[in-house]
């Protein structure tokens, strides 16, 4: 029985579907767990996502090419290989993919969470013979705290910034952190600011129809915003850029799963860290391997080969699976860093973590370009 997917230079293929998963090349037929930028290329012929995640999608990957969409749980048969796609909690219409054909059952996760998010559905637990996982934060350190507790630590770094008359920014993901971040905190405390690129997809969420707490823009040519009362959500990029001066006095706070590791948030100098993220943390992932059922289990992205290890010696069939650029020539170490983990790279120093919009701000003078755009 071949396998049902393999790995080709363009990404994960089905041969039998004729289709990629997540491809990392303009592909004719792209099934997308997601629309963060290492799930998803732009240029392919024709996408296919989950219903719910399509307007999003078609932010990231422009306008033109088709994008055909599936319900969560919907099934759709290409070429024999019958198709089906199930939340997996990680943003909004994040997608794990199950691909059935002679009897056999493949599901690659995506990215996921197995935590609350009110900003997108919860993640369900589908049975496999093959699981392909993530495992970001396949460390038994990485452990996250109820959602509850980390809300009301920030909303408590928030009324203290204010009573000093000190502006609260919050370094988040553009696409899901910050919609998460936003629904998260207690919007009586003051007002919510969102940067262009922020804002942008709080529009797509919107109109997709996710509840969000009013959220403010920064007008173009504004000079002053937010009078030491606002809360801030802005990509990381921005982290010392000339467009953090609009703010006046700031608290900078980083909300990303990495934010447990102290040196991190040290060494990029933030004020504050927030452990927030949109993966699943080491139990998270242990809990979803096991209830697959899977016999064989393939790891990607990040602590690879400590999990694999991990569960091999569970009895388990286990490997990893490359990232993009391994095993190839790197052209640059920063487009591999950069493509690699475009959601939720390690923050490393020279390099920001965000790569959604990187530059997008960086060097302009307070006007937001996505705000000023027609
Ligand atoms: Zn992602
Ligand atoms: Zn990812």
């Amino acid at each position: 029985m071949p396998d049902l997917l393999e790995l080709t230079p363009d990404g994960l293929y089905c041969r039998q579907g004729d289709f990629h998963v997540d491809p990392w090349r303009r592909v004719p037929r792209a099934i997308v767990t997601h629309a963060h930028a290492d799930h998803a290329r732009p240029g392919c012929a024709r996408y296919l996502c989950a219903a719910p995640g399509k307007l999003v999608l078609r932010e990231r990957v422009g306008g033109g090419m088709p994008i055909d969409t599936l319900r969560f749980g919907e099934s759709l048969t290409i070429n024999g290989v019958r198709v089906s796609l199930h939340s997996s909690g990680h943003v909004l219409g994040a997608a794990q993919v199950r691909l059935e054909h002679a009897g056999v059952t493949w599901v690659v996760t995506g990215d996921y969470k197995t935590q609350a998010d009110p900003t997108c559905a919860p993640f369900e637990h589908v049975e496999a013979d093959v699981l392909i996982t993530e495992s970001t934060f396949g460390l038994p350190l990485y452990r996250w705290q109820d959602p509850a507790e980390i809300a009301a630590a920030i909303n408590a770094w928030w009324r203290e910034n204010q009573a000093a008359g000190r502006t609260s920014v919050i370094l988040a993901y553009a696409l899901g952190k910050a919609q998460r971040l936003a629904a998260m905190v207690d919007p009586s405390i003051g007002p919510i600011v969102g940067h262009g690129a922020v804002m942008k997809m709080v529009r797509a969420y919107r109109d997709s129809g996710v509840r969000l707490p009013s959220i403010d823009g920064v007008p173009p040519r504004a000079r002053k915003v937010g009078n030491g009362r606002a809360l801030v959500i802005a990509p990381p990029s921005v982290a010392g850029s000339r467009w953090l001066r609009l703010f006046g006095d700031v608290s900078v706070a980083m909300a990303s799963g990495w934010m447990t590791i102290r040196g991190i948030r040290r060494r990029r100098g933030f004020d504050r860290g927030f452990v927030v993220s949109d993966h699943a943390d080491f139990p998270g992932l242990l809990e979803v391997i096991e209830a697959s059922r899977a016999r064989r289990v393939l790891v990607t992205h990040g602590a690879t080969e400590a999990l694999a290890r991990l569960l091999r010696e569970r009895g388990l069939d286990a490997g990893t699976l490359p990232t993009r650029f391994m095993g190839e020539a790197v052209p640059d170490r920063r487009s591999a860093a950069a493509d690699a983990n475009a959601d939720e790279a390690e923050p490393e120093d020279d390099d920001g973590a965000d790569n959604d919009d990187r530059g997008h701000d960086r060097d302009d003078d307070g006007a937001d370009d996505a705000e000023s755009a027609p």
